[in-house]
C-alpha cells in the first residue's frame, strides 16, 4: 500500500525538499503552507512522482484548519502515515523591547503548531491502526544561541521537550516521534523559482564546519525519509542534529 506523508511549510525551503523526496520515494504527499503560490508551485514540482499530491493552505496555529488538512488527507490520499512538522518562523528581536505578542506569535507558529498538528495525525494514525512517524523540525537553536533570538530558541527547546514528550504518550500506538535540530542549512537557492539568488559564503562561514560547506536542504530531506523508515523502528524521542559537526567544534584561532 503507498504510503502517505503530510508536510506542513512545505511550500519552500526545507519543506519543499522534504516533499520532493517523499514524492520520489513514492509516498503520497500533502502539503499544508499559509503561503498559497508557494504550495501549488511545490505540487507541481512533485507530478512527475507522484499523482498522490494535494496542498492546503492554512496557518499551522488555527486548530480547525489543521484537523481539516488531516482529515482532507486521509480521505483523498487513503490515511496518514508521516506528518513532518516543518513550518516556522524565524524571529530576532532586542530582548529589552521584545513583546509578549511578538513572543506568543512565534510560539504559536513553531510550537503550538507542532503539537496540533501532531495531535491530530496522531488521532488518525490511531483510526488507520497502521502506526506512524512525526518528525518535528527543531534548530541548534534549541541548545546555543546568537544574541535576541529568545522566542525562537525557546520555540525550538520546547519542539525538543514536546518530542520525548509525545513519543512517550504514543509509542503504545506504534507512533514513533523524533526530532531533527538543522544548523545552518541554505535554503534560498530553494525559494520560489522568481527570487532565486546565488549564494556566496566566506571563509569563515566555511570554517565554522567541519565538513567544510554549509547545509543543504535534501541533507535534511534524507534524514526525515531514513526516521520514516522501517530501518529507523527502534527510533523514537530522539533529537538528531544535522550541522556538519557546527555545534561541537571548539572555536580557535588558526
Ligand atoms: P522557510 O522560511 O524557507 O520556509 C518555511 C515555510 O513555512 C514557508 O513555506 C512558509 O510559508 C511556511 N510557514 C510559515 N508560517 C506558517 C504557518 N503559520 N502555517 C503554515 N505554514 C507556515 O524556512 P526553512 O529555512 O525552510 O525552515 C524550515 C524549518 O526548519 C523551520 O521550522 C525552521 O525553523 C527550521 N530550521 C531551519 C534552518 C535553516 O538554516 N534554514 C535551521 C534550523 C532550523
Amino acid at each position: 500500500m503507498r504510503k502517505i506523508a503530510a508536510i506542513t511549510g512545505g511550500g519552500q525551503g526545507i519543506g519543499r525538499a522534504i516533499a520532493l523526496a517523499f514524492a520520489q520515494e513514492g509516498y503520497g504527499v500533502s502539503i499544508a503552507d499559509i503561503d498559497m503560490d508557494a504550495g501549488l508551485e511545490t505540487v507541481e514540482l512533485l507530478r512527475p512522482y507522484t499523482d498522490d499530491a494535494m496542498f492546503m493552505k492554512l496557518d499551522v496555529s488555527n486548530e480547525e484548519e489543521v484537523r481539516h488538512w488531516i482529515e482532507r488527507t486521509a480521505t483523498e490520499l487513503g490515511g496518514i502515515d508521516v506528518l513532518v512538522n516543518n513550518a516556522g518562523i524565524f524571529h530576532i528581536a532586542d530582548v529589552l523591547e521584545l513583546t509578549a505578542e511578538q513572543f506568543q506569535r512565534v510560539i504559536s507558529v513553531n510550537l503550538s503548531g507542532a503539537f496540533l498538528c501532531s495531535q491530530a495525525a496522531a488521532r488518525m494514525m490511531k483510526l488507520n491502526g497502521r502506526g506512524g512517524s512525526i518528525i518535528n523540525m527543531a534548530s541548534t537553536r534549541a541548545f546555543m544561541s546568537e544574541p535576541n533570538t529568545e522566542a525562537y530558541s525557546a520555540s525550538k527547546g520546547g519542539i525538543a521537550a514536546l518530542t520525548h514528550a509525545m513519543a512517550v504518550s504514543l509509542g503504545g500506538y506504534g507512533i514513533r516521534v523524533n526530532a531533527i535540530s538543522p544548523g545552518w542549512i541554505e535554503v534560498r537557492e530553494w525559494q520560489l523559482s522568481s527570487r532565486k539568488e546565488i549564494v556566496v559564503h566566506s571563509e569563515t562561514d566555511l570554517k565554522q564546519h567541519p565538513v567544510g560547506r554549509v547545509g543543504k536542504p535534501e541533507d535534511i530531506a534524507s534524514a526525515c525519509l531514513y526516521l520514516s523508515s522501517e530501518k529507523a523502528g527502534f527510533i523514537t524521542g530522539q533529537n538528531l542534529t544535522i550541522d556538519g559537526g557546527m555545534s561541537i567544534k571548539m572555536i580557535y584561532e588558526e
